[in-house]
């Protein structure tokens, strides 16, 4: 029997699972060990060995619908780029990558984008999920670094989770946090979520705040922590920058405009005021409600502001914490997976750093300015800018808004290349060329979750058919391009070195992202390798829980940066479309269910894709609950079931981002949601989009 230790590939959590392999099959369980679960998994995680049946499984490479080698595969695309790029230059080319991937799958992207190409036309999923969270980071810390870590939500005394139905997106986090409030009583969780959820049901208070009401709802908190002696003085005079201008901006957002603009009753908010003010161990957790609006990065802003006046960072049981959607959002982040950063976390409008990254690589075009993020890029691609894009791990025609847009944009695309698991996605129909990966339990690499612990998955059955891993498929292309030598990589122990060499590069402490002490790291050690937090600077045995103990920042003052958030960013109600169409995620679906859809367990809970409505609405629009309804917005439509439940407050539905063509007909919200994207970030708003509903 074969035993692995690897990690889960679905949400940021990051759970380590125990695989067991016999002939017979492949048995899961939580990693007693790992330090994010300590042997917890939530339902998708345990029902991971029902999805590693090859059914709908991409097993060769195909050209143009028809099955190809490797070879020819290999060599169509590094032509075609090289024409393209000679005729048009090297941003007529891009690459829109995922947070499924490994660390080195996306660093060797990078590189070949970045520095050989010479282009920063390379962004990824992570995108629409935590963008505005790393330029609100940027802004406040200097770096885009989460303070804090996991168990400082079980040592708070009051969790606040903004944004977040943390027990269906991040289960295993939850449950950490409700065995902690059952050892400690007396620990308070407060959920900021304009529906009811099953999180929200758990909470001690549920402020359920009018979308669009977040920064209101944190300026007002800003304000009454200032009026009522909540300042730690000492620390925000050490350590901080802005704090006058902040408080000027907030001092119009008394209880009763606060209260206004949130639509949450004064007396909920001044409860919530009054525990956050009295209570010095405080975590606040935030997540896709906060990060993909149109004012994502302000959200972000406005509540670090509330924990840097306090002086609750950087201690046990105190942190403002972003938690990332996917397995690897983070590690991408890292490596330089977005569009407008380079590798370990060096900018790309700094010119030392980008000479430092082109000696360091060799490189024959460094790109000098930043790329197109996500939405701009299909933009490009629409509109023939963009003549080739290579699509690895993620399904775009479905998860991206307006995504009506996105399928026509990649159906008049010169060259579409798309590497997946899976051959029949939306995107895949969409391909010219197919290029089979490798999945979960077939490819061995590195990930980050969301409190900087990086662990290890590792292969525990054989690549099916012809299926490549990610970074050899890109290392092979780079090689007919003609940059054999600097792709020249054995294995992805290989890879993670040289990230770890560059990660290390002239860091004297001044960038957070520091692997010194990885950079010696064999391939023995790689394949051992323990869970551990980054930093980890030279000589360091392990990583390191929680930044800004010191009251150091990674700003060039070394101050954290108060920031003062912009207006409110509603999007305007048209008469037509009378309803806010909100999207999420549901219990036991991962993404666009390439791998979740497979499991008959994961299906008894929600089996079909619906749109959630207040009982009032439904009767004033003459609906019934499980009849199929047509949800309309200016841009596409979907049909799907009606749930009429007291969830969902009037005036707003609901509905799951998962289904998709492969699932159920014409059930993508993607289609609907209009591309509005946050300015600072780039992160698209999705969970805001004007929508009308009828009999279909
Ligand atoms: Fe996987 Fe997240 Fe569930 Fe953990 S909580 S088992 S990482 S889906």
């Amino acid at each position: 029997m074969m035993r692995v230790r690897t990690t889960c590939p679905y949400c940021g959590v990051g759970c380590g699972v125990a695989v067991e392999a016999t002939g017979d099959g492949v048995a899961v369980k939580g990693d007693p060990n790992h330090p994010a679960n300590f042997g917890r998994l939530c339902s998708k995680g345990a029902a991971l060995a029902e999805t590693l049946g090859l059914e709908d499984r991409l097993l060769h490479p195909q050209i143009e619908g028809r099955r190809a080698s490797w070879a020819a595969a290999t060599e169509t695309i590094a032509t075609a780029f090289s024409r393209i790029i000679e005729r048009h230059g090297p941003d007529a080319v891009a690459f829109y990558v995922s947070g499924q991937m490994l660390i080195e799958d996306y660093y060797v992207a990078n590189k070949l984008m970045k520095g050989f190409i010479g282009s920063a036309n390379i962004d990824t999923n992570s995108r629409l999920c935590m963008a505005s969270s790393v330029a609100g980071h940027k802004r406040a810390f200097g770096a885009d670094v989460a303070p804090g870590c996991y168990e400082d939500l079980e040592r708070a005394d009051l969790v606040v989770l903004v944004g977040s139905n943390l027990a269906w997106c991040h289960p295993v986090l939850f449950q950490r946090i409700e065995d902690a409030r059952r050892r400690r009583p007396d620990m308070r969780l407060v959920v900021v979520d304009p529906r009811r959820t099953a999180t929200s049901e758990a909470a001690d208070i549920h402020l359920p705040v009018a979308p669009g009401g977040d920064t209101a709802l944190f300026r007002g908190l800003l304000r009454a922590l200032e009026r009522h002696g909540a300042r730690d003085a000492a620390f925000v005079a050490a350590h901080t920058s802005g704090v006058e201008a902040a408080l000027e901006a907030s001092a119009p957002f008394d209880l009763a405009r606060t209260a206004r603009e949130t639509r949450i009753a004064p007396e909920l908010l001044a409860r919530f005021f009054d525990l956050f003010i009295h209570t010095e161990k405080t975590v606040t957790v935030y997540s896709q409600g906060v990060n993909q609006a149109a004012d994502g990065t302000d959200r972000v802003n406005a509540i670090i502001n509330c924990h840097l006046l306090a002086g609750r960072i950087g201690k046990p049981g105190c942190s403002p914490f972003s938690v990332t959607g996917q397995p690897n959002a983070m590690g991408g982040r890292e490596v330089g997976g977005l569009a407008n950063q380079l590798a370990c976390h060096m900018e790309l409008d700094d010119p030392a750093a980008r000479a430092r990254v082109r000696r360091f690589w060799r490189a024959p075009r460094m790109a000098d300015r930043p790329g197109l993020k996500a939405v701009d890029l299909f933009d490009a691609v629409h509109a023939d800018r963009v003549k080739a894009v290579w699509i690895i791990a993620t399904n775009p025609v479905v998860s991206m808004p307006d995504a009506d847009r996105v399928r026509e944009a990649l159906r008049r695309c010169e060259l579409v290349v798309v590497s997946d698991i899976v051959a029949t996605t939306d995107t895949a129909a969409c391909a010219d060329i197919l290029l089979p990966s490798t999945g979960w339990g077939e490819k061995s690499g590195m990930t980050t979750n969301s409190e900087r612990r990086m662990s290890r998955q590792r292969a525990f059955l054989p690549p099916p058919g012809e299926a490549r891993h990610d970074w050899r498929q890109i290392c092979d292309v780079a090689a007919k391009m003609g940059w054999a030598e600097a792709f020249a990589y054995a294995d992805s122990s290989e890879i993670f070195r040289e990230y770890a060499r560059l990660c290390a590069l002239e860091n004297d402490g001044a960038r957070a992202l520091d692997l010194a002490g990885l950079t010696a790291l064999d391939k023995a050690g790689y394949e051992a390798f323990e869970p551990t937090q980054w930093p980890t600077p030279k000589g360091a045995r392990g990583g390191m829980a929680r930044l800004f103990a010191d009251g150091r920042f990674f700003t060039p003052s070394g101050r954290a940066n108060f920031v003062v958030p912009g207006g409110r960013a509603v999007a305007a109600v048209k008469p037509d479309y009378p309803y806010t169409l909100n999207t999420g995620r549901a219990r036991d679906q991962w993404h666009t269910m390439t791998r979740t859809g497979r499991s008959p367990t994961l299906a008894r809970h929600i089996g079909e894709p619906f749109v959630e409505m207040a009982p009032a609405d439904a009767a004033r629009e003459g609906l019934r609950d499980a009849e199929i309804v047509r949800v309309i917005s200016p841009l596409g439509e979907m049909l799907v079931r009606l749930c009429v439940t007291a969830r969902q407050r009037p005036g707003e539905l609901f509905a799951p981002m998962h289904w998709n063509d492969a699932f159920a007909a014409r059930a993508r919200v993607g289609a609907l949601v209009a591309p509005i994207v946050d300015p600072v970030s780039g992160q698209p708003a999705l969970k805001a989009s004007r929508v009308r509903i009828e009999n279909a």
